[in-house]
């Protein structure tokens, strides 16, 4: 295609075809470097970039600017592109759970323990005191048994396979009792209708939305039964009008009618929340108490661990559990058993449980974070000038991770405003940095929750606000 050297302003019938792009110089560089496939699609978004910016009026005037464009654009989706994708990111969103963020972060004590595992070989299944074959079961059962009082457990990689598990294990071909208001959904399309579909059991609903008595569980109980299923309704409160029986009468009505009771718990709790003045949320232990005989809970929610799901409870159900094929599909690796076997040791010292992130961005007092966030700004005042206007204000952190949806932490946060640049786009320039920092916009202004952020990554966002407003007439798409 000819063009013009000079143009009024550039169409986006000006941009070259793909064909010839790829054979610019800039791109058949890569060509030496990359399969075809891979400079293709790095093109493809270079002249799609190109055509944002056209659509924006971004006032490209010749041939020569326009191609120089997409040779900036196709440099940085090649830089993207042969970047890690996965990789940290500062969280300063105030969302301590954060799914979108990998939830839980880690112990440091607990990421060494991973570390070593990974570096070479270990006993994942070798018993050493034997010298024989041993069970990847055993690492983390012992801990989970002094810690809950249950007789067995097992892990999976994550709670909702442990549900899958349980249901088809105890469940397949029968039908499961459970309320009408705990039929939940949680993130990632995970519904329990569903999941009750694929483990082969029947959905029995008793009660209604907002209250179920035991009488109905009663009345559902045939001689298909399998299971009496109990759903913490983790990302959502019912409040008013509602009902439905305690624990201890439902586990009771099981053993009454040789049914086993089985509570997905979603957050396995192992610390009460209010020792810290927050609302409850069901301890795993005091599940095992009331009598419920198997728990369901995932490593990485309120427990701080690993992603894994962990099932607990009696001996024999939980053998059952281990004999059913799926097993084989679900099992963890040694990555995660070992994370978790650490987390689960901290626990066990019962001492410094605050050397887990998550139970230490819970507890972190708000004066605490309102000292850290008052020190930055003043350290921010004096390295930036008042080219960016730094605030304190109150406001609220979030648990996340679906655990505890009622629960608000009181926080300070800071707003940072800059007379040039809209919040949406602080936002993204602050996500464009490297390491990215993630922050939230609320009534319109960009702020940062340092509940979520480690004290050692401050300077790091000192640095990114200092690039920011230093180079704010820079394009730097
Ligand atoms: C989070 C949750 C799950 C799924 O757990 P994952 O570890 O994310 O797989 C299942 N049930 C409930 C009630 C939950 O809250």
């Amino acid at each position: 295609m000819e063009l013009d050297s000079t143009l009024d302003t550039a169409g986006l019938r000006d941009i070259p075809s793909v064909d010839a792009l790829m054979r610019r110089a800039s791109v058949t560089a890569r060509l030496k470097e990359a399969a075809r496939p891979v400079v293709l699609e790095a093109v493809r978004a270079a002249a799609e970039a190109v055509r944002e910016a056209l659509r924006q009026g971004c006032g490209v005037t010749s041939r020569e600017e326009l191609l120089s464009r997409f040779d900036r654009y196709f440099q940085q989706q090649w830089d993207t592109m042969n970047r890690p994708s996965l990789r940290g990111v500062i969280n300063a969103t105030g969302v301590i759970l954060h799914t979108n963020l990998g939830r839980a972060p880690l112990a440091e004590v607990v990421v060494e323990s991973i570390a070593a595992v990974a570096r070479g070989y270990s006993n994942l299944e070798y018993d050493l005191v034997r010298g024989g074959r041993g069970a990847r079961d055993s690492h983390c059962e012992y801990l989970l048994r002094d810690l809950l009082g249950c007789e067995a457990s097992v892990v999976v990689n994550n709670n909702a396979a442990a549900v899958l598990l349980v249901l088809n294990t105890l469940a397949d071909g029968g039908e499961v009792v459970i309320s009408r208001g705990e039929l939940i959904e949680i993130g990632g399309s995970f519904r329990i209708p569903d999941i009750m579909v694929k483990a082969g059991a029947l959905l029995r609903e008793v009660g209604t939305t907002n209250r179920t008595r035991l009488s109905d569980y009663q009345a559902a109980i045939n001689d298909r039964t399998r299971l009496i299923l109990r759903v913490h309704p983790s990302n959502f409160k019912m409040i008013g009008f509602s009902e439905r029986p305690g624990l201890r009468a439902l586990a009771e009505l099981g053993h009454e009618r040789g049914l086993p009771v089985f509570e997905d718990l979603g957050s396995g709790a192992f610390v009460d929340l209010r020792e810290w003045n927050l609302p409850e949320e069901p301890l795993v232990r005091c599940s095992i108490e009331a009598g419920v005989d198997l728990c369901a809970f995932s490593g990485d929610k309120l427990l701080g661990g690993p992603q894994a799901g962990i099932i607990s409870g009696r001996g024999d159900l939980v053998d059952r559990i281990r004999r059913n094929p799926w097993m084989r599909v679900v099992r963890p690796d040694k990555l995660t058993l070992s994370g978790l076997q650490a987390t689960l040791g901290i626990y066990r010292q019962g001492l410094e449980r605050t050397q887990l992130p998550v139970l230490r961005m819970i507890a972190s007092p708000v004066e605490g974070i309102r000292h850290r966030a008052r020190s930055f700004v003043k350290r921010a005042r004096r390295a930036l000038g008042s080219s960016m206007e730094l605030e304190l204000v109150n406001g609220f952190s979030a648990i996340g991770g679906g655990s505890a949806p009622d629960t608000r932490l009181a926080t300070v946060l800071i707003a940072v405003r800059h007379p040039e640049c809209s919040a949406q786009e602080l936002e993204r320039r602050l996500r464009a940095h490297e390491p990215p920092i993630l922050c939230r916009i609320e009534d319109h202004r960009l702020v940062m929750d340092f509940r979520t952020v480690e004290h050692s990554v401050e300077p790091a966002i000192l640095s990114c606000l200092a690039k920011i407003s230093s180079g704010f007439s820079v394009d730097t798409r």
